[in-house]
């Protein structure tokens, strides 16, 4: 199968929806302490794993170091998004990309111009008091000097993510869901068809084609119809152009 005939697929349909994983992320040189360098690292650094940081448990209960991981480590705000997310604004533009779902919850697609994304994780970007509900930037959680308190009700900022030990939100799984189920093409990007993001919405997908394009190789790369083994920054913008 061709880049050309790949693309074909893509120019003939009005009906993509895309699965962005988080390869999209590390491209874009946002960290992944799921890989297990950065894990072990992270780990001497802070005596404890990404998992046990990043988890409502230790926003609960160890605020302080918490949100010394969180400002530190999970908002790197001085990246950009790669060029592969102003591809998808641009084939959501055109009316042929109906949504974007993700795991990622740096907002990378909307800062690219997308408008119609399922962040199943939540967004970095929506930081609210729990007790009287004003919203505060992520400016604001960041430069906090250590935890990150309201202003008027002395509480603790709570950050629009999804964290280890807590439910995905379960109308934006349904959502998904039904999303998937009506499109023609799946573009699968950045992450392979047995991750988090995929296995379990797969089955929802009705249509004919799944194009799936990662950097690297997985044994479940033969359920996809077209498969592509590079950068999405290089391959997608070339795809939808
Ligand atoms: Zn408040």
């Amino acid at each position: 199968m061709s880049l050309t005939e790949i693309r074909k697929i893509i120019n003939d349909s009005d009906n993509i929806v895309c699965l962005c994983g988080l390869g999209m992320n590390s491209e874009c040189g946002f960290p992944d302490h799921r890989v297990p360098g950065e894990a072990y690292d992270i780990e001497l650094k802070y005596g404890h794993s990404p998992e046990d940081l990043f988890s409502s448990l230790f926003y609960t209960v160890r605020t302080k170091q918490f949100f010394q991981y969180y400002k530190n480590e999970i908002l790197c705000l001085d990246r950009e998004p790669g060029a592969a997310f102003y591809s998808l604004a641009e084939l959501e533009k055109t009316g042929k990309l109906r949504a974007t779902i993700t795991r990622s919850f740096y907002s990378l697609p909307q800062r690219a111009g997308c408008k119609k994304v399922i962040e199943l994780l939540g967004s970095i970007y929506k930081n609210t008091c729990p007790h009287c509900g004003t919203e505060y930037t992520v400016d604001f959680v960041k430069s906090a000097s250590s935890v990150p308190l309201c202003p008027e009700c002395q509480k603790t900022i709570r950050p629009g993510v999804c964290l280890y030990g807590e439910m995905v939100d379960n109308q934006l799984t349904t959502k998904s869901a039904e999303t998937i189920s009506k499109a023609d093409v799946l573009l699968v990007l950045g992450t392979n068809l047995k991750s988090r993001l995929c296995e379990q919405r797969l089955k929802y997908f009705n249509g004919s084609k799944v194009i799936l394009i990662n950097e690297e190789e997985h044994y479940s790369d033969d359920l996809a119809d077209y498969v592509i083994h590079d950068k999405v920054n290089d391959v997608l913008p070339y795809l939808v152009s």
